[in-house]
């Protein structure tokens, strides 16, 4: 039988342990791509798994794996939050359009010394039967809708439907998953409450039954909302399309497979944090 040394063994001793315990990973959620990796990892004893939601719902769809919800606290909170709870690896699954909670997540991954994957979806390409206005922001969005009362549809968060009080004179149908304080909202605003996917011949039924003129929407990419552009573009109406931000990002993943392939890694480089004893 081959000799081994101290450290040898030591280190056998703790890779043993180690690939006992499971890998502590913080899944940053909200999108059907944090949903599908929740899914996939739930069950999955390599990996001991947390979802976060900002709270933006609600009643949030139930989710397969342990779940929290509100923010951290800026970048100290987040930073904190690694610590305390000895996570390994953090997946940031937030939307397109949310690059505050990025921002953090990068720095605070930073700090911590917490590897970082960071789902990248690919924005929807404009062709040339669309015809799109692009603007910055949704206050720039609401004012590109011009002088002349229009019949808009909006498909934006609740949060943001203030922003089109500075625009009064249309007549606005605006789509949320769940209602928004009435207070601060235009005169005219109609709400539809509504959850997708949806499909393309009920968003041209719609879009038609409701004589819109104009869609408002962000960028989001992927194909759970994409049937709005295809109806948009089939019945040749204008869309004002709110850009998308700089979102920072760690290693970039496109599907909830990565980002497991992207964890196995993870397993395989380095005894979880629980054991490290940082
Ligand atoms: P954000 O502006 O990037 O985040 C603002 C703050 O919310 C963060 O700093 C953080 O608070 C908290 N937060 C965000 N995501 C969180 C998460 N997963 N877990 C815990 N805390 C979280 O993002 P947002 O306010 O959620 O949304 C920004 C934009 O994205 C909006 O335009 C929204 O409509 C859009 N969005 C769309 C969807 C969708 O599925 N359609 C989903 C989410 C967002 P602390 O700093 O306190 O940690």
């Amino acid at each position: 039988m081959p000799m081994m040394d101290s450290h040898g063994l030591a280190g056998q001793v703790a890779r043993s342990t180690a690939m006992a315990k499971a890998l502590r990973v913080l899944i940053l959620g909200g999108t059907t791509e944090a949903s599908a990796l929740a899914r996939l990892i739930a069950g999955d004893a390599r990996f001991d798994a947390t979802l976060s939601l900002a709270g933006r719902t609600s009643a949030p769809k139930a989710q397969p794996i342990a779940t929290r919800v509100g923010g951290f606290g800026g970048v100290d909170g987040l930073a904190q939050y690694l610590r305390e709870q000895s996570i390994d690896a953090m997946v940031d699954a937030t939307h397109p359009y949310a690059d505050q909670m990025s921002t953090n997540a990068v720095a605070a991954c930073a700090r911590t010394g917490t590897p970082l994957a960071s789902f990248v979806r690919p924005p929807w390409t404009q062709r040339t039967d669309d015809r799109w206005q692009i603007v910055p922001t949704t206050t720039k969005a609401a004012l590109a809708l011009g002088a002349e009362p229009r019949r808009v549809f909006i498909s934006l968060g609740r949060q943001e439907l203030q922003a089109f009080a500075v625009a009064p004179r249309h007549h606005y149908l605006a789509r949320v998953i769940e209602p928004p304080d009435a207070a601060s909202l235009p005169p005219g605003l109609r709400l539809l409450q509504a959850r997708g996917p949806f499909d393309r011949a009920a968003e041209e039924r719609l879009l038609t039954d409701e004589r819109i003129e104009v869609l408002v929407s962000k960028n989001a990419g992927g194909s759970a909302t994409y049937a709005k552009i295809e109806a948009e573009r089939a019945l040749g109406m204008t869309v004002i399309m709110i850009a998308r931000p700089h979102k920072p990002a760690g290693h970039a993943v496109k599907s909830a497979h990565a980002a497991i392939a992207w964890l196995e890694q993870r397993l395989h480089e380095t005894a979880p944090r629980s054991l490290r004893g940082v």
